[in-house]
């Protein structure tokens, strides 16, 4: 027995792998917070590609996804990308550990690992069909994995890596600007004060963006401090109204979604290559309501009409999505550890509060992150 685990697993450590059981927060249903369940029999999540490893967590970030996935939000496009051949006899997705930030320790490496090793201190965002990070262990693939920034605690690295990356699809893989471009570009965040807001105005801000943030009054000083050049109090009157009066803008990063997209791609420099880019995006809501096929054929046909509406315009047009990537993270974490990218923790909740950190989350008026410690 022995012998045929050592084909599978590079390295064995710490009590956990003795047991098959751990402490976790986990849901059995969809719902409101009093779905939340703690348990000290949650199962061991094991080891099953040879390009897997063990992470030991020690703090996990919430995000507003945690919220809408505890309601069933993306339910239909998860389970299509946990069993795409819908082989599973159970066909249940529960109890379901959530959780999309951890910072911790790897445990254990499958054998293909190479990048890794046992008692490294890793961070990571998990992607929403995988087990979350409110638990003891979680299981991920090495290359979603990466070495936590040396300069952050624990707590402070789970704050960064699910809106880091995040930050890092839609403004540099969709809105196509990197270190190298952006010294000259005008970029404006709708909803700055956040967790994504917090991350993405830091970012640009250090590859030499001119950055406008639209914020609440009483988040002003907040994005300042990291980094915005100008910031429009959306609280203060007709938000495009005040936008209008600016130089117009290469790339617009919507964090707020809804009556924005009927202005702000008129304070785009047309011609220009200049781009929108929306986080909120009906693409779960669809296949949630219409089914995978229906859904996704529902969202095709919305974003091409968008594309070639604005296209006339001379601007462009995108959606935006998380994208889990390892190597993303290794430059966000040389960044921190530059000094160009800080944490923006706003409240650190123990492993026993975590129905209080999500009642947290779903207040709204985030200023940076919520975190819980694990351990
Ligand atoms: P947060 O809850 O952390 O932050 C939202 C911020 O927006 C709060 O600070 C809030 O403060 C502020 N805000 C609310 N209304 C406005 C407004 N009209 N104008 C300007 N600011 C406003 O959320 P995240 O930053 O984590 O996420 C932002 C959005 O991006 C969410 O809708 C999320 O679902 C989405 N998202 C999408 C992803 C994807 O893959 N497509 C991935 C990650 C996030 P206040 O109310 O006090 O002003």
């Amino acid at each position: 027995l022995v012998c045929s685990m050592r084909a599978h697993y590079r390295s064995f450590s710490f009590s956990a792998s003795l047991r098959n059981v751990m402490p976790a927060w986990v849901i059995d249903k969809y719902g409101k917070n009093e779905v939340l369940r703690f348990t000290k029999n949650a199962a061991l999540p094991i080891i099953h590609y040879p390009n897997e490893v063990t992470v030991k967590v020690h703090a996990a970030g919430l995000n507003p996804i945690d919220i809408s996935m505890r309601g069933g939000y993306g339910a239909a496009t998860m389970a299509m990308k946990r069993d795409p051949l819908n082989m599973k006899q159970s066909g249940s997705e529960f109890p379901l550990i959530l959780g999309r930030d951890v910072s911790g320790e790897i445990m254990e490496c499958g054998l293909d690992v190479n990048y890794f090793k046992p008692g490294d201190q890793v961070w990571a965002a998990i992607p929403p069909w995988k087990q979350g990070s409110l638990a003891e262990i979680v299981v991920l693939s090495a290359n979603e994995v990466s070495h936590k920034p040396k300069s952050l605690r624990h707590v402070e690295a789970a704050s960064i890596p699910y809106v880091a990356a995040t930050v890092w699809s839609a403004i540099v893989n969709t809105g196509g600007l990197n270190k190298d471009n952006s010294s000259k570009k005008r970029v404006l965040v709708l909803g700055g004060s956040g967790g994504v807001g917090t991350l993405a105005i830091q970012m640009v801000k250090a590859w030499g963006a001119h950055v406008t943030v639209t914020c609440s009054q009483n988040a002003e000083q907040l994005v300042r401090d990291l980094g915005a050049d100008d910031v429009v109090d959306y609280t203060a009157g007709p938000v495009e109204k005040q936008l209008q009066t600016l130089q117009k803008f290469d790339l617009i990063l919507d964090n707020i979604g809804g009556e924005s997209e009927k202005w702000a791609l008129d304070l785009l420099k047309p011609w220009n290559g200049a781009k929108y880019v929306t986080l909120v995006t009906p693409f779960l809501h669809n296949t949630d309501l219409l089914g995978l096929a229906d859904g996704m054929m529902q969202s095709g046909v919305t974003i091409g009409c968008k594309v070639l509406k604005h296209l006339r315009k001379g601007v462009h047009y995108r959606w935006g999505f998380f994208a889990p990537s390892g190597p993303t993270l290794d430059e966000i974490s040389e960044m921190v550890d530059a000094g160009k990218v800080r944490p923006v923790v706003e409240e650190v909740f123990s492993f026993a509060q975590v129905p209080q950190g999500f009642q947290k989350v779903e207040q709204g008026h985030a200023r940076g992150k919520t975190v819980v410690s694990i351990i």
